[in-house]
């Protein structure tokens, strides 16, 4: 993609030093972008879709973080959203990464970012991975079993160990604990043999499932991470860290869930106690900052004898940045970007109609396969055709990292950064 920042400085400069508002800088990479192809005309791709990044959100969503968390360090989760700019705001803006794989280690390393800002959060991990975080001196890492346990103790025994416990993630919209974390049945069990194998037990660390919404999991996995910090020092463990990791929304429940962890922090690990608290958000990071535009490269009309209705196919869709519907459970909602020529973002024409008012159409994605389906049913006023464009808020996690290349559709998109934030162009060295 390109980074187009002098434009930006431009814009702000004919504003008079004005900071634009996010929808109206957004607004002006979205048309400028599509008014700059021409369906009939183009090469092969050209009319692909695309995002646009506003750096800016980010950096509001880490004021709100400090706001609200002021004794939690977050440690951005990379996998929700690997994108380069947005790692090196964060980076710039002093967070640490949470890792699960070496290419996100190797990502992270890259931009500068020192070891120790670094945790390897996966809790079974693969032996050559390993090896390759203690060559780089990545010593922070979770388990949660006791193979896991003696795979450490052989390939990296200088490892700094964090115990990760189940939660209740009953509530939250991807369950993690079914497939990670330590009963609180077994935590002692396995302190006890981190003992004896002569590791370094670290910390306790928990996830409330991605996307998680009731506060009380946050509370609740507080309170149990407290009582494995009692029998690790039985164990002789002298525990500095708790990581309460991921599921912050980043919509309005934000403040509640953080008012319930703030409490729960307070109550059971006060500042006075030394504890480091930590986090590996994701979402809360990643998801507002990222708007994504498609094209309409194809209609069906579906004749009735009351009113037609259509079948929209957009040339993005569930094997594609929409692999959140299948795999983060997410409903995004079409806007209308473009149609005959008029850009109609941030206008309530872009916004659907209540039921009956407008024309009926079904969203599909561009594969052969029957489930690549957006959207069931959604009404617009406009009659929207080939070459007209829709966009879609709130595409910024786990929505390009989890797109494949089915089809032979590319997966690879071009991104227009913006910033509607003087801080944040500050810390991306863009006065
Ligand atoms: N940490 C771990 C270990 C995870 O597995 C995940 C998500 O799957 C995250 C953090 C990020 O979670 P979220 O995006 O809900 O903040």
């Amino acid at each position: 993609g390109f980074f187009d920042y002098n434009r930006l400085g431009n814009h702000a400069h004919h504003e008079g030093h004005k900071i634009s508002s996010p929808k109206q800088l957004i607004g002006d990479a979205l048309r400028e972008r599509v008014e700059g192809i021409d369906p009939e005309l183009c090469e092969p791709g050209a009319e692909d879709t695309f995002f646009v990044a506003d750096l800016g959100e980010v950096y509001r969503q880490h004021l709100r973080w400090k706001l609200n968390l002021p004794r939690v360090k977050p440690f951005y989760a990379v996998k929700c959203n690997p994108d380069t700019k947005l790692l090196g705001l964060l980076s710039a803006l002093g967070t640490g990464f949470d890792c699960a794989s070496k290419a996100e280690i190797e990502q992270v390393l890259g931009l500068g970012v020192e070891p120790s800002r670094i945790i390897y959060a996966q809790p079974c991990k693969t032996n050559s991975y390993v090896r390759y975080v203690a060559s780089k001196g990545v010593r922070q890492m979770t388990f949660d079993n006791a193979d896991e346990l003696r795979k450490i103790a052989r390939l990296y025994p200088e490892a700094e160990l964090f115990l990760r416990i189940l939660t209740d993630d009953s509530s939250s919209l991807c369950r993690l604990s079914l497939k990670f974390g330590a009963s609180l049945d077994s935590t002692d069990s396995l302190l006890a043999l981190a003992r004896d194998l002569g590791l370094n037990v670290v910390g306790v660390s928990f996830h409330v499932g991605s996307g998680a919404s009731d506060p009380r999991a946050f509370l609740k996995a507080v309170q149990d991470a407290h009582v494995v910090f009692g029998q690790a020092a039985v164990h002789g463990f002298s525990l500095k860290t708790l990581d309460v990791g991921g599921g912050f929304c980043s919509d309005n429940t934000f403040e509640q869930m953080a008012g319930v962890l703030r409490a729960a922090l307070d109550d059971y690990f006060p500042a006075h106690s030394g504890v480091n608290i930590i986090a590996e958000p994701g979402r809360y990071y990643a998801s507002s900052a990222f708007t994504l535009a498609c094209n309409v490269i194809a209609r069906r009309t579906i004749e009735d004898v009351t009113a037609s209705s259509y079948m929209l196919y957009v040339n993005d869709g569930l094997y594609g940045n929409f692999s959140s519907i299948m795999f983060d459970h997410q409903h995004p909602v079409a806007k209308v970007l473009r149609c005959g020529g008029r850009v109609l973002y941030n206008t309530p024409a872009a916004e659907a109609t209540e039921a009956a008012d407008g024309i009926e159409y079904s969203i599909w994605g561009p594969t052969c396969d029957g489930i690549d389906r957006i959207t069931e049913s959604i009404r617009f006023p406009q009659l929207l055709d080939v070459g007209d464009w829709l966009y879609f808020e709130d595409m910024g996690a786990y929505t390009m990292c989890s797109a494949t290349t089915f089809n032979g559709f590319s997966n690879d998109h071009d991104v227009i950064y913006v910033c509607s934030e003087e801080g944040a162009k500050a810390l991306l060295g863009l006065h």
